[in-house]
């Protein structure tokens, strides 16, 4: 039987990965038992792992159910490209294709096979998965098979099938819904036996959250952007129409923009699609249609438009950001106009009243949500029943803490306002009230005549309501949404305006974000590294045309990440990069070396003509005796670098010695691809020349020799 070692070992191989995450472990130690497992994880989590590891160790093949076809492509080219021999089935193949697959499966030559629920029930399917080996079913979007979840799909609930018929071959089902209902539905459905029930956190830390005040959207959405570039990312708007109004104006403004909703034709839908998961096309404008099913690991921000329904599709929605456990941004503009809106919308509706009442009352967490003043992520997981320990510090509230200052006295001026104007004023009207307005309005209805009238007049408008909505959320108000929205005063209210209860209200200064001013006073070496991290970027995007498959399926943005903090220049470290395992260090770590060694040297160049004399600081050291690795960890610089002043030394005719570095037999064979190619010739045509096999920084140091010969 395989071991947890194994699995640990394959996962380094084939992944990449050092360490599995919390649960990973446990998990496959569970399947390895052949033992039935339900995964309740969020987006993003590292369900794949949890079965895609055991299908390598175990005998067999691991049968994955499906129900998206493009996520089986996603997963199957993401498996391919680290060596993992895997295929899927569905109907969209013809049926010599279908047959093809089946006979490698015969042939034991696939570790993972997709199938999509169809496919699985469809005649004949049962008793040819009766003649294979299989190892495990795994049944992703597991969630689909209860009627209480958001996303049921009737053929879901034939799949007790497999456990009736397979009854000794562990089924492992993995969901990112989380609710209890829907847990004990996926047990029973599928007739696991005694399963253990692995429940992550659903935090995603990497997702900075973040709301705005919807004034002026368009000018915040392009600082936004502007202060991303090339980062691939998702504006939700409510309506189609908006989706293409905001596309084209970006598109005029010079953005990478385009739009997708479900109004739209599928091959026009499927080349939007295909452009932003090749990071052909930098923005989409979209419906929350767009989304579901894609497996893009890059997208590095999600902006709301507008307010979401509920916190559920909001949460759903910023978790397609960072799902490579990169840095991540969601940004959600709020506005009061857009819940009114909506909630004229819900009420419109001619439907079941129970389900219109549920959905206002979501309406109103959600922009509760919008409107706290604490710790946006604790109170996004809370609403999922998970308490966090302290604050998250990736939010703007914990970034940029409001202050509070005693509101007494503003409270009860608007308290007064709101019993002199008989509770008959919405929002709007009470504000000018307040600020003393000389409007039809107010006129009309005599409202310049109360006492309170522009008692409030040194707040301005936006505070007012800002102000007005705390007390709305503090239960010191209530809106009659029935009654043209006005405000009411509740027994709380009669506190204060009659008992001196006190009231803190919550300032919001609009000062600068921590985040943009950071931006600005960004050191140098970070910029350095965002330029290789670009310069990665384009090398990834290159080779990932070339095979045909999306760029985060070459290496994830974290990988490219830490490739640029770290710089790789050989075998060693560029293995010990988290994600680049030995079938992609086979195909790609080549090409990412020469890309960071160009950088290096380049940067080399350029520093050597600002500053004239890096090379002399080296030289220095040299001579103290100080060796090349430690000149390299003392000056902070590259190893790569250090050969590259050697050789620069050696050229302008200081005595260094090169013989440590370089034999002479070496030398003779490199100086032959120099002498064809010529002394300029790139390093890393010169590399290929030799057939890769020596390294670098000997073909850096051979050059020096050779132009050094070659000129006397
Ligand atoms: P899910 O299916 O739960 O949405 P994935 O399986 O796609 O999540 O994993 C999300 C990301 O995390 C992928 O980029 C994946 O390669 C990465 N990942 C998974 N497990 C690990 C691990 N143990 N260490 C580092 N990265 C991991
Ligand atoms: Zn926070």
């Amino acid at each position: 039987m395989a071991t947890i070692r194994e699995a640990r070992e394959a996962l380094k191989l084939y992944f990449g990965y050092e360490q599995f995450r919390p649960m990973q472990e446990q998990i496959i130690d569970r399947l390895l038992h052949q033992k039935d497992v339900v995964v309740l994880m969020p987006t993003g989590g590292g369900k794949s792992v949890c079965y895609q590891v055991p299908a390598v160790v175990l005998p067999g093949i691991c049968v994955v159910i499906s129900p998206l076809i493009a996520l089986m492509k996603d997963q199957v080219e993401a498996l391919l490209a680290n060596g993992i021999p895997a295929a899927y089935i569905n109907s969209s193949q013809t049926a010599e294709q279908q047959y093809q697959i089946e006979n490698d499966c015969l042939g034991e030559k696939l570790k993972l096979l997709y199938v999509s629920p169809e496919k699985l029930l469809s005649s004949g399917f049962m008793s040819f998965l009766s003649r294979i080996n299989v190892s495990l079913f795994a049944v992703d979007e597991a969630h689909c098979i209860s009627a209480w979840g958001h996303d049921f799909r009737p053929e879901y609930t034939q799949l007790k099938a497999l456990k009736q018929q397979f009854p000794h071959i562990p089924v492992v089902a993995l969901t990112a819904t989380a609710d209890k209902l829907t847990q004990k539905d996926i047990q029973g459905q599928l007739q696991l036996h005694d399963p253990q029930v692995f429940v992550a956190s659903f935090d995603r830390p990497n997702i900075n959250l973040t709301v705005k005040p919807g004034r002026d959207r368009f000018n915040k959405i392009t600082d936004f952007i502007s202060s991303r570039p090339k980062q691939p990312g998702i504006i939700y708007c409510l309506s189609r129409k908006a989706t293409e109004s905001l596309a084209n104006k970006l598109k005029q403004n010079g953005f990478n923009a385009t739009f997708y909703h479900a109004g739209m034709s599928a091959p026009l839908r499927a080349r939007a699609q295909e452009a932003f998961l090749k990071d052909d096309v930098q923005i989409v404008c979209a419906t929350v249609a767009f989304g579901m099913g894609i497996d893009k690991s890059n997208v590095r921000w999600v902006i709301h438009y507008n307010l979401p329904k509920n916190i559920e599709g909001y949460y759903q929605e910023i978790g397609r950001a960072g799902r490579d456990g990169a840095k991540a941004d969601a940004l959600l503009f709020y506005s009061f106009a857009d819940v009114m809106n909506m909630r004229n919308m819900l009420q419109d509706n001619e439907g079941d009243k129970k389900q219109t009442e549920l959905q206002l009352v979501k309406l109103e967490r959600m922009q509760q949500f919008a409107e706290a003043a604490a710790c946006r992520r604790r109170i996004l997981l809370q609403y999922f029943g998970e308490t966090m320990q302290k604050d998250c510090g990736n939010c703007d509230i914990c970034r940029n803490p409001p202050t509070t200052f005693d509101g007494t006295l503003l409270v009860q001026k608007a308290l007064s306002a709101i019993a002199r104007t008989q509770e008959r004023a919405n929002m709007g009207l009470l504000v000018d009230v307040l600020r003393g307005a000389r409007n039809s309005q107010v006129l009309q209805a005599g409202f310049d005549k109360i006492k309170t009238y522009g008692a409030g007049r040194d707040v301005n408008t936006l505070d007012w309501h800002r102000y007005l909505h705390q007390m709305l959320n503090g239960g010191l108000v209530e809106m009659a949404y029935d009654q043209g929205y006005t405000l009411k005063l509740t027994d709380q209210s009669r506190e204060v305006l009659f008992e001196n209860r006190k009231v803190q209200l919550v300032k919001f200064d609009d000062v600068k974000q921590p985040e943009e001013a950071a931006v600005k006073a960004r050191p140098k070496r970070e910029l350095i590294k965002d330029a290789l991290f670009e310069r990665l970027r384009a090398t990834r995007k290159r080779l990932a045309d070339e095979s045909g498959v999306p760029p985060y399926v070459v290496f994830t943005d974290s990988t490219l990440q830490e490739m640029a903090a770290e710089r790789p220049t050989n075998r060693i470290s560029m293995l010990a990069i988290s994600g680049v395992g030995a079938q992609k260090y086979e195909r790609f770590g080549d090409t990412f070396i020469t890309a960071i060694i160009d950088f290096i040297n380049e940067e080399q160049a350029k520093g050597s003509k600002l500053k004239g004399a890096t090379h002399l600081a080296t030289f220095e050291m040299l001579q103290q005796g100080y060796g090349i690795e430690q000149i390299a960890a003392n000056r902070n610089l590259n190893p790569v670098t250090i050969y590259s002043h050697l050789a620069t030394l050696y050229e302008q005719g200081y005595a260094v010695e090169l013989g440590k570095f370089l034999t002479r037999a070496e030398y003779k064979a490199i100086a032959v691809a120099i002498a064809k190619l010529g002394a300029d010739a790139k390093l890393k045509d010169l590399f290929e020349e030799l057939k890769e096999k020596h390294e670098y920084y000997k073909i850096r140091l051979s050059v020096a020799v050779y132009k050094k010969e070659n000129t006397r």
